[in-house]
């Protein structure tokens, strides 16, 4: 028999994030660079993946390097998984990171109320195409390219895994961003069907889904400046958490390093929600 429990395996791994400038991939990057993971961090903007890059190098002695490249440039993917072959060697994992929301695919409204008829612009009817294509190019086909590009030496090597960033969003769409949600659903769609597209290959395709972060970028939104106290969304937040608090992107590196890793190796196509409750809870 096998040993019970197996070592996690993954230290001297290469590992691709992308968005790895990021609030959230940062982290992930970090906790992977911790087990002894090499990184890759790939983002649009170049200054923030090498700062990361360099914070990793300096802070855990594991080999991290930047690199620019537009998820949606199938091109510059190719090119800078040349270069990562050639500097860190074979690529193990992929964290699909790189994502967001569009502000002309974003209603000011909630909900329509008799008072909105009068000017459907800040309704669903003001919502512009150029907004969901934007929105679905970022998190689907920005999760599609990389996927393509980078999973070729997994598949060929017989071994890997592909981490993809959902959203609680997938389930239950939040209000006023129906392209973000979409796209984020389409994520665990397109997991579940790589998953089954690679199941005999070795390489293993899942998501993590996290609830509620407060991050710098969403703090404005969600935490009253002068009071301290929530503002009215993020007391909706709280209500609708049962942990009744924000998690915080290292609170996701769990998941994906369980993901990763040999830990998990029957898991395959599956979406875990790092949510605080929120996904399991009806309100009442
Ligand atoms: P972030 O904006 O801090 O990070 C996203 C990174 O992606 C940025 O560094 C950005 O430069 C990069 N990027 C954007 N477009 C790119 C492109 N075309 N090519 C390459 N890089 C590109 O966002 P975050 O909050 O860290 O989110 C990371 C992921 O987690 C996203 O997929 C997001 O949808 C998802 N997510 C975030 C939250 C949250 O509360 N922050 C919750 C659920 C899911």
């Amino acid at each position: 028999m096998n040993a019970p429990i197996k070592e996690l395996n993954i230290e001297g791994k290469v590992a691709v994030i992308t968005g790895g400038g990021g609030v959230i991939c940062s982290v992930m990057a970090k906790a992977l660079a911790m087990k002894g993971v090499k990184t890759a961090i790939l983002d649009r903007d170049k200054e923030t993946a090498d700062k990361v890059a360099a914070e990793i190098t300096q802070t855990y002695g594991t080999e991290s390097i930047g690199f620019a490249a537009d998820v949606l440039n199938k091109g510059l993917l190719e090119a800078a998984k040349k270069e990562i072959n050639e500097k860190l060697g074979d690529i193990d994992f992929l964290i699909n990171g790189a994502g967001g929301n569009a502000a002309t695919a974003t209603s000011k409204v909630e909900k329509i109320e008799k008072s909105d008829l009068e000017n459907l612009e800040d309704t669903f009817f003001g919502l512009e195409l150029e907004g969901f294509d934007k929105t679905f190019a970022l998190n689907f086909q920005g999760t599609l390219l990389p996927s393509m590009v980078f999973a070729t030496d997994m598949v060929k090597n017989g071994k890997g895994g592909i981490v993809n960033i959902s959203s609680m969003n997938s389930y239950r769409p939040l209000t006023r961003i129906p392209a973000y949600s979409a796209s984020k659903a389409a994520i665990n769609n397109f997991t579940q069907w790589l998953a089954v597209h690679f199941a005999k290959t070795g390489v293993r395709v899942n998501a993590i889904a996290p609830g509620f972060l407060l991050t710098n970028q969403n703090r404005f939104l969600l935490v009253d400046e002068k009071t301290g106290e929530s503002t009215p969304r993020g007391q909706k937040i709280m209500n609708g958490t049962p942990m009744e608090r924000y998690g915080s992107p290292e609170e996701l590196t769990g998941a994906l390093t369980f993901l990763l890793s040999d830990w998990s190796e029957f898991i395959t196509g599956i979406v875990i929600p790092v949510d605080g409750g929120f996904s399991a809870y009806s309100g009442v």
